[in-house]
């Protein structure tokens, strides 16, 4: 699949690098092509291009930008580049302004997901991996062999049945629809609960599992 990833961050380089493994044809979109490159620390998995271009050419795209900023970084792409595409928005609004712990720019009766649907009205986006490190989203395996969950929050049946499609790609089993987007809250507001359990254990690599 031809896919468009919004985020030069450790989401959007390990997503491209997993995306590339399977096969798929990805360009990674940012502001400016030339900055990113030059402060690279080593070269992108995939092609770097304007977020507008990135966006055009692809059927999925991806939102790995930071939360705060998502829906500018998506405006910037061209709301035109998104409309009818699945999005999948993987952004947490974590405010790190005053320092650790982050706390959540929205949270209770709305979400980022829902900013994004809400401003994208075109776009069929589906809100996943925001609960899991970038490593684990990529190689669900790699924790307790792959046994625990991940949640998918979208208004658009056939958009996270792609998406979830291509989450087994990755590796993931126990994928749990929680209904449309505003179902994103939850997820969104398990981050201050993830932040802490990262300091607790002392390691990123760890997920919630849902047994039932
Ligand atoms: P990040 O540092 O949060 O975000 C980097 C991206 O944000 C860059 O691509 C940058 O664009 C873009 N950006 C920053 N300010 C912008 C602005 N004003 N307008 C447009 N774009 C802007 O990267 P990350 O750590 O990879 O996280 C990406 C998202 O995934 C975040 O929302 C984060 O909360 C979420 N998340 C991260 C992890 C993780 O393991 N890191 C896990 C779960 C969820 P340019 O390329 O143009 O500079």
């Amino acid at each position: 699949m031809k896919i468009g990833i919004l985020g030069t961050g450790s989401v959007g380089r390990t997503l491209s690098a997993r995306l590339v493994e399977l096969g798929h044809d990805v360009v990674i979109g940012t502001r400016d092509v030339a900055a990113t490159e030059a402060r690279a620390e080593e070269p992108f998995p995939a092609p770097l291009a304007t977020a507008a271009a990135a966006a055009a050419d692809a059927e999925l795209i991806i939102n790995a930008t930071s939360g705060q900023v998502s829906v500018a970084a998506l405006t910037g792409a061209g709301a035109e580049n998104l409309a009818g595409k699945v999005v999948i928005d993987i952004s947490n609004p974590l405010d790190f302004s005053q320092g650790f712990p982050p706390f959540l720019s929205v949270c209770n009766t709305d979400s980022v997901g829902e900013q994004v649907q809400r401003a994208f009205p075109e776009a069929r986006v589906v809100k996943t991996l925001n609960t899991v490190t970038a490593a684990v989203m990529a190689r669900p395996e790699n924790v307790a062999g792959g046994d625990h969950t991940l949640f998918l929050s979208g208004n658009d049946a056939d958009a996270k049945a792609t998406v979830a499609e291509l989450l087994r790609e990755f590796g993931w089993r126990d994928i749990v629809d929680l209904g449309d987007i505003t179902t994103a809250r939850g997820t969104e507001m398990m981050l201050p609960l993830w932040v802490r359990l990262m300091n607790a254990l002392g390691t990123t690599e760890f997920n919630y599992k849902l047994v039932r």
